[in-house]
């Protein structure tokens, strides 16, 4: 379906001007009938395009509703986002992961408050000068808001696009990468281009699905390599997975008479302006952990309870005992699989003092802190904790 022109650029042969006439028809017919109702759409708003994008990164649009309804809720304008606390933007995102995407939307949000009163430049190269916004993001911006000649290529149309030229090689590898984008670029018609690449969207969404494409329901089949050679279930190309490291880490609630001890993430960390619980690996000490795991009600070694008070000590400078096994948390980031230990410690002085990275906070109040999701649920356990000593 692709055939080389000499300077390597790719060509679409079927793909002439003919047949992306009966393909757009096609197209249009089907997504009259099957466009997803999205709160995001049909609106011409740069600024809700743009947060929509942003969040439906990783992410998909079931998860994303609510948290797009509740965030435009708070922050309905630019100016009000860029007017915000970075705490609580990092609190309506809370759950949604990949914090650095709500990072850069507050500091892109400041930035063209101070630069353009909050205007949306309409050129590629301008969208993807600004912080977290990559070529896909700036093709929706265009498209979207602006019906600008803006391609795309997200999860949905890099399965669809690579079926459509039975593509033969990695979709996310460089090479890949240049041929879709080339596609998408090739497909864009005149006009109408943003109800043209969300119906390209969709149909990947609802039709052209990971596994089992439905397709006999497709207005593309005749246009499609991969139908045709039926090897719709081979393309894409899988890519290589990750070898997963099994980590242990450890998660302590400090308590001094009502309040805990949360500290803030540092800038270049991960999770970087969220808070959390006193959080450090075990290393070495793993071994001391029982293969059988720890649980509420089982005893816990000695010299686990020692080496964590004293990792304590040195993370924090605070004495504490530690009081009781609250809970194992399971988790994955990127390629670590991490089981999460967490406990409650209680100390006699509330050292170190509170500043702008360190706090003391009644367990009412841990609800108006922005914590990763594993600090939410001991959060909520704290809260709803009750003493079982060891
Ligand atoms: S014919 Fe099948 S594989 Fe090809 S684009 Fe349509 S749903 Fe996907």
């Amino acid at each position: 379906m692709m055939s080389r022109q000499k300077n390597d650029e790719p060509l679409f042969e079927p793909y002439d001007s003919a047949a992306l006439t009966r393909l757009r028809r096609s197209l249009k017919a089907w997504y009259a009938k099957r466009a997803r109702d999205l709160p995001w759409r049909n609106i011409g708003d740069a600024y809700r395009v743009w947060i929509s994008e942003i969040m439906l990164q990783q992410t998909t649009v079931a998860t994303v509703v609510p948290y797009f309804e509740r965030f435009i809720n708070r922050f309905p304008t630019i100016h009000d986002l860029a007017n915000a606390e970075q705490n609580e933007v990092l609190r309506h995102w809370e759950g949604l992961g990949y914090y650095s995407r709500a990072r850069n939307i507050h500091k892109t949000a400041k930035l063209l408050v101070e630069q353009s009163n909050g205007v949306f430049p309409q050129t590629t190269d301008e969208l993807t000068a600004l912080p977290g916004i990559g070529r896909y993001t700036a093709g929706a911006i265009m498209s979207f808001a602006f019906d600008l000649p803006g391609a795309i290529v997200e999860a949905n149309t890099l399965r669809l696009y690579s079926r459509l030229l039975c593509l033969d090689e990695n979709p996310r590898a460089t090479h890949g990468q240049k041929v879709l984008w080339a596609f998408a670029e090739h497909l864009l018609p005149r006009k109408n281009i943003g109800p043209f690449n969300q119906s390209l969207m969709d149909l990947g969404a609802t039709v052209c699905t990971p596994t089992d494409p439905k397709c006999r329901e497709c207005p593309l089949l005749p246009h499609c390599g991969a139908a045709t050679a039926d090897r719709q279930n081979e393309i894409p190309m899988a890519a290589p997975k990750p070898e997963i490291t099994p980590v242990i880490e450890v998660s302590v609630a400090i308590q001094h008479e009502d309040r805990f001890l949360l500290r803030r993430y540092p800038e270049g960390q991960r999770w970087a302006g969220l808070w959390d619980f006193v959080r450090f690996p075990l290393g070495d000490a793993e071994s001391l952990v029982p293969t059988s795991g720890l649980t509420a009600a089982a005893k816990i070694p000695q010299k686990l309870i020692a080496n964590i008070e004293l990792s304590v000590h040195e993370a924090t400078g605070t004495v504490v005992e530690l009081d009781r096994f609250l809970k194992e948390i399971r988790h994955s980031v990127t390629r670590y699989r991490i089981s999460l230990l967490c406990f409650l410690a209680s100390t006699e002085h509330a050292t170190p003092e509170p500043n702008e990275n360190l706090a003391w906070v009644p367990a009412e109040q841990l609800d108006d802190y922005p914590l990763s999701t594993t600090g939410r649920k001991l959060a909520v356990l704290v809260q709803r904790s009750q003493p079982t000593l060891f």
